[in-house]
């Protein structure tokens, strides 16, 4: 399984994909469900809720499976483990049929109840809407400020822009949802991917509620651990800075050790200059060992890659569209 690229536009009739990665939520997945299906109901839209369960050890697998609704098909694709958001991310999107696919957290810091702005929009004729978090309630100032800090390197350091304090919530075209499938890379940090295909663009300003329960999944290595897969999954130029860095230390030197030389000879020398030659030495050892990890972090990145194992792995998929479909047929009929 994984990386199953679908045949484009095989919406089947579903406009609006919504999908939901989660992993251990339990205590608030019946409400994210209850305020899900308010949202869809209020809309002529037929739709789609694909939960992702990322290898979830707690109850949230017999809760979503035994959700219903009228007014949605509803599958469930249970993962064989966690695999990680960003691998759940991308099999939501592999089984999407939707002409307009949402990504929600399932953990209700992104309000469901925005999914009509943003279809509006899309119905506008934009490709890709984004969510852009103006507040972000329930966050620590270090989390806030590592996060501003990160997106400025970020977008420094790589060619496509990724948008400012936008997350994984977000609208995409079918359109852009088929290329993004199509992308064979195994290193899937999704929000350059998203970024990466282009078209029309819109920013939506939100205000982020914290976690309804619950802690989040991310704590600061892991967050580390995220960042340096952005930049190092989509820019070389950290290693061509390390070349110039190189480059400019080796020409500082031979200058350096050309006037040594002649003040050797001129003048002639004791032996002295212990500190700055351990200055020099310690500095260069740095810069060195922290050029050999960038080249690791780019080979590892390749072995990942060449491995090209499959992204994530299914156990069961529960698909209740057959059920939703009927109802919504004898909906319409009554009308
Ligand atoms: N999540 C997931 N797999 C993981 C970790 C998280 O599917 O390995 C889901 C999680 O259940 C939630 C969403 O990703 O629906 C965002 O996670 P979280 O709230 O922990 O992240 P934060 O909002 O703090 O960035
Ligand atoms: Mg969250």
């Amino acid at each position: 399984m994984g990386l199953v690229t679908p045949l484009p536009n095989q919406s089947r009739g579903v406009t609006l994909s919504v999908i939901v990665p989660f992993y251990n939520e339990e205590d608030v997945l019946p409400e994210l469900h209850h305020r899900l299906m308010c949202v869809l109901e209020s809309l002529s839209e037929s739709s789609e809720v694909i939960y992702i369960d990322d290898g979830s050890t707690d109850k949230s697998s017999q809760l979503v499976t035994s959700f219903e609704s009228d007014f949605a098909s509803i599958r469930c694709i249970e993962l064989s483990r966690n695999f990680g958001k960003e691998a759940a991310m991308s099999a939501g999107l592999e089984h999407s049929r939707g002409l307009a696919v949402i990504i929600i957290d399932a953990d209700l810091q992104d309000p469901p109840e925005l999914i009509p702005t943003m279809l509006a929009k899309w119905r506008q004729g934009y490709d890709v809407i984004n969510m852009q978090r103006s507040e972000r309630h329930g966050e620590t100032w270090l989390k806030k400020t590592s996060a501003a800090l990160f997106y400025r390197l970020m977008n420094t350091l790589v060619k496509s822009d990724i948008p400012e304090n936008v997350g994984d919530f977000r609208l995409l075209s079918r359109e852009v949802v088929d290329h993004i499938n199509r992308l064979p890379e195994r290193n899937r940090y999704m929000k350059g991917i998203f970024a990466w295909p282009g078209f029309s663009h819109a920013t939506i300003p939100f205000k982020r509620d914290a976690r309804y329960c619950g802690e989040s999944k991310w704590n600061y290595l892991k967050l580390i651990g995220l960042a340096i897969d952005g930049i190092t999954s989509f820019s070389i130029r950290p290693l061509r800075l390390a070349t110039l860095i190189g480059a400019s230390i080796a020409l500082g030197a031979f200058i350096y050790g050309g006037f040594i030389v002649l003040k050797t000879v001129l003048l002639g020398e004791a032996v002295s200059g212990y500190p700055s030659l351990m200055v020099t030495q310690l500095a260069l050892g740095g810069i060195q060992l922290l050029s050999i990890g960038l080249l690791g972090e780019y080979v590892g990145r390749i072995f990942i890659e060449v491995k090209a194992r499959p992204l994530y792995l299914i156990r069961t998929v529960t698909d209740k569209s057959a059920s939703a479909t009927i109802k919504q047929m004898e909906r319409k009929r009554e009308f």
